[in-house]
């Protein structure tokens, strides 16, 4: 599997982990509230077009930089709150890549 579905497996992960969490109420029958299906259709669409593809230099090119400015501020939220918990739920699926990402958006904004 490449790095791109390993990306979008992460993704969803954390939104779902996030919508559950916060949108409960709103959940459709897929278990995601229609903003947070909104926000993963979004980042499946950027994540099949990354122009990196698989070759895509991990870390420091991770997909929220293509992201438009609402939707970085969408998955940025997600993150925030799913990424610590993924380390709970999801020890050793790709942790270093997730955190690798959550220290450079640090850096960055
Ligand atoms: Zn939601």
């Amino acid at each position: 599997m490449g790095r791109i579905a390993d990306s979008l497996k992460t993704v969803a992960r954390m939104i779902r982990l996030t919508c559950r969490a916060h949108h409960q109420s709103q959940a459709g029958s897929d278990g995601l509230c229609p903003d947070c299906r909104a926000l993963l259709d979004y980042a499946n669409d950027r994540l099949e077009h990354c122009p990196f593809g698989d070759d895509k230099p991990v870390c420091a090119r991770c997909p929220i930089h293509c992201y438009r400015p609402e939707q970085r501020e969408q998955i940025r939220r997600v993150m925030r709150y799913a990424g610590p918990r993924m380390i709970l739920v999801y020890p050793l699926d790709g942790m270093r890549h997730l955190l690798q990402l959550l220290k450079n958006r640090q850096k960055q904004c």
